[in-house]
């Protein structure tokens, strides 16, 4: 899960890393008052979206009054910003951050990941800051400097002061920069965080670093021992599709295609997913609905994958082990008659009690589908697709 630069700030900010003076604004209106309840003469303004890329794609902006806040935030407010990050279709603006602007010697990268090669949060930092780090490993890659941590000791303080030594970092701020250093992986680390990056981290004109922008993203396996962090979920920057997913605890991940996909089991999803490819269609979705494909669940998938208006055939494709053909057949069948849909089904079932499975499908009346293997069921999905698709067309010419 992702969460808004404001909400990673105030987070990393509670682990002693400092940040300049923000606050946080839900209309012009509001953002122009929160500049002037701040105080100051220059002000950042930046809309929260969960993507990085803000500042090049104009949700950035450096203002001198008030007035140019509310100006500049009107522009903002409801729009989407296309960045890098976002994908062509972009993200809601719907909250800003009035910061004070601070006044910039130095930009340095610090990131926080999860190294699988050493089973380690490794930290990366670089000089090169406001850069993207794929662009400075692409670019600058002698500038990056790497530290793992031993999970039994944390990170120690010569790890720290030997990053602040690569970075540069003057004499006199080395235990500021050992502090913030700190601050991010105790905040990764007690809060189950899979990344924190703070790009740029600032060395301003008078001392200090800072934190002038913040990235953190969280295990989704260990948020229910976070329930502060679940609430920071908003729902306005997610695939909306995923977020009604993950209300009902289902496993989906929205992709581009025409074919919706109901499986149990993550590997027999890839497969499939897989063999639709192979057969020259494209996915809808991954969905799993995992080990106890019982006739709710069912339901449930087929009203979230079709809830995708893109989805133009639908293919279930179960393998009962523990399960049952026979139940699974019963739910499709009965998820159906309470849900009909207006694309064509494919139904493939294997393992235990498949011959009874097939009779209650064979006897349902309903237009489905049925293969018996795989590559079937994949084959007459993509043939299903492009007639339905056919159809549709000559009604549009017909028109
Ligand atoms: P993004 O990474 O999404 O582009 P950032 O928060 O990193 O957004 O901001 C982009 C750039 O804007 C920063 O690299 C920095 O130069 C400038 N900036 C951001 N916040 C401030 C601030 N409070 N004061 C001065 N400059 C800022
Ligand atoms: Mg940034």
């Amino acid at each position: 899960m992702d969460i808004h630069e404001y909400q990673a700030k105030e987070i990393l900010s509670n682990f002693g890393v400092a940040i300049p003076q923000g606050a946080l604004a839900y209309s012009p209106e509001q953002a122009a008052y929160r500049a002037r309840e701040m105080g100051g003469s220059r002000w950042v303004v930046k809309a929260q979206v969960h993507a990085g890329g803000r500042g090049k794609a104009g949700g950035v902006k450096l203002c001198d009054s008030d007035a140019e806040i509310q100006d500049v935030t009107e522009d903002m407010f409801g729009k989407k910003l296309v960045t890098h990050q976002t994908g062509p279709e972009g993200k809601g603006i719907y909250r800003v951050y009035v910061e004070a602007a601070v006044p910039i010697e130095r930009e340095i990268y610090l990131g926080l990941v999860l190294d699988r090669a050493s089973q380690r949060v490794m930290i990366v930092a670089s000089r090169e800051g406001g850069m993207e780090i794929e662009d400075i490993s692409a670019e600058k890659p002698d500038s990056i400097v790497r530290a793992t941590v031993e999970p039994a000791v944390g990170l120690q303080e010569f790890q720290c002061r030997e990053i602040a030594f690569a970075l540069g970092i003057a004499p006199a701020m080395v235990q500021q920069m050992v502090r913030t250093l700190r601050g991010c992986y105790r905040a990764f680390r007690e809060l189950d965080a899979t990344m924190v990056e703070v790009n740029p981290l600032v060395i301003t004109g008078d001392d200090r670093i800072l934190a002038l922008d913040a990235k953190m993203t969280f295990d989704d396996n260990a948020l229910f021992r976070h329930p502060q962090i679940s609430e920071l979920r908003d729902k306005s920057q997610e695939d909306p599709r995923e977020s009604r997913a993950a209300d009902r605890g289902l496993n989906y991940v929205g992709l581009d295609g025409h074919i919706g996909c109901i499986v149990n089991g993550a590997g027999l999803a890839m497969a499939t997913m897989d063999t639709i490819k192979l057969a020259g269609g494209e996915p809808a979705n991954f969905l799993d609905i995992g080990g106890g494909a019982t006739p709710e669940r069912v339901a449930k998938a087929i009203r979230l994958v079709m809830y995708d208006k893109k989805v133009q055939a639908l293919l279930v494709n179960i393998f009962a082990g523990i399960n049952r053909c026979d139940w699974v057949a019963e739910g499709v069948v009965q998820a159906l008659r309470e849900n009909p849909v207006d694309v064509p089904v494919v139904v493939r079932l294997a393992g235990t009690n498949v011959e009874e499975g097939q009779k209650i499908l064979a006897e349902s009346g309903l237009p489905l589908i049925r293969a018996a293997t795989l590559n079937e069921a994949a084959e007459r999905a993509v043939a299903a697709w492009k007639s339905d698709m056919n159809q549709q067309n000559s009604k549009l010419r017909a028109i």
